[in-house]
């Protein structure tokens, strides 16, 4: 079996030789992403394998097909990127829901230290034999009101550790688990409580800029925000206007509402295009990585396991438990336990 694997990255490469190794599967990299331009390049293979800022559109999906290729293989969670709807028929589609919600918890806690301690700044001035304090001046986390929005695998392993250093949980879901001994507020009630706000739901309709312009009045004046996320969760102008006025304490954003066209790059020595980001990239008290909270040994070796293990099912059986099937229009609820073919 041919995959042609695109927008491979040299930390994707070996995990996914040492699978396809294992497993019969013939992995082609291509450091180009798949796009109307690109998607010659599958010609002759039995599947795609794509990652978040790939571009499976309508157009895409039907070359695809003509070009006989039959799976779809997302090694992410997300699939904003693929249209599911022209998918049906023609291409099995599955992705890897969940790799290491550890890596991302974990990520977000040492953004949060790193942010709060300033632990970036004394690493470059002591690099720079700068022993100065000035302006190092942290706060402690044991006792402090944290606030989660989302409660899934990810946020609960936060919590979890929020809970180590001995802080105050409160948390927001839209579906609350009442058995998990988790104290569930309003969402204003943990916009009002909350030192630390923590974003660990999905992307959606409802979830579009949570943080917006009119929730900046609402939260608590030095107020720090982490998102490891999705970008479009807060409205990057408003959490700048936020910062300016003082207003944020500080922020630490593994992912940005614009990202798509500038992380996974390199673009030092190049002029940055993007303002809103140069601006908030800035500010002494933003932190950003760039979409680098799962990127762990365990959580790739994950990523090309359950990959690796949905293109044989798929290509076995013609479906698999992660296939993302459009038979009935919603997604979500056809995930999980699928046992019978989409089409
Ligand atoms: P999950 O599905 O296990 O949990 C999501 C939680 O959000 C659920 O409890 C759900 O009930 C809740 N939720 C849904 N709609 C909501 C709403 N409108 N308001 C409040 N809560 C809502 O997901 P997860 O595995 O914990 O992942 C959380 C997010 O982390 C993902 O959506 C993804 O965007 C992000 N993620 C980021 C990285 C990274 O590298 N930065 C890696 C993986 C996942």
């Amino acid at each position: 079996m041919k995959i042609a694997l695109f927008d491979a990255k040299p930390y994707d490469i070996p995990a996914f030789k040492r699978q396809g190794e294992l497993r019969g599967i013939d992995f082609v990299f291509y450091d180009t992403r798949l796009c109307a331009d690109t998607v010659t390049l599958a010609e002759g293979c039995d599947g795609v394998c794509v990652f978040v800022n790939d571009t499976v559109d309508a157009a895409v999906v039907d070359r695809l097909a003509a070009m006989g290729v039959k799976i779809l293989a997302l090694r992410c969670a997300g699939y904003n990127n693929v249209d599911l709807k022209s998918c049906y028929g023609k291409l099995h589609a599955a992705h890897v829901p969940a790799y290491s919600p550890y890596a991302v918890a974990e990520h977000a806690m040492a953004m949060l230290l790193t942010s709060v301690r300033r632990i970036h700044k004394a690493y470059i001035r002591t690099k720079d034999f700068n022993f100065s304090l000035n302006g190092l001046t942290g706060f402690v986390f044991h006792g402090k009101p944290v606030g989660v929005i989302g409660t899934g695998r990810i946020g609960r392993i936060f919590i979890d550790i929020c809970r180590g250093f001995g802080m105050n949980v409160i948390a927001y879901d839209k579906f609350p688990d009442e058995s998990s001994g988790i104290n569930y507020v309003s969402l204003d009630e943990l916009f009002a409580k909350s030192d630390i706000i923590s974003l660990h739901c999905p992307l959606n309709e409802e979830t579009h800029h949570l943080i917006n312009r009119s929730t900046l009045d609402k939260l608590k004046t030095g107020v720090v925000i982490v998102n490891t996320s999705r970008g479009a969760l807060i409205d990057a102008e408003a959490l700048l206007e936020g910062i300016k006025l003082r207003k944020i304490g500080a922020a630490c954003l593994d992912v940005y509402e614009e990202e798509e066209d500038v992380f996974f790059r390199d673009f030092s020595g190049h002029i940055m295009s993007d303002d809103t980001l140069a601006r908030l990239i800035s500010m002494p008290n933003v932190l950003v990585t760039s979409h680098q909270a799962f990127l762990t040994e365990e959580a790739l070796e994950n990523i090309a396991e359950t990959t690796a293990e949905n293109i044989i099912a798929l290509a076995r059986d013609g479906f698999c438990e992660n296939e993302l099937c459009y038979r009935c229009g919603r997604v979500e609820s056809c995930r999980g336990g699928k046992r019978e073919r989409c089409f």
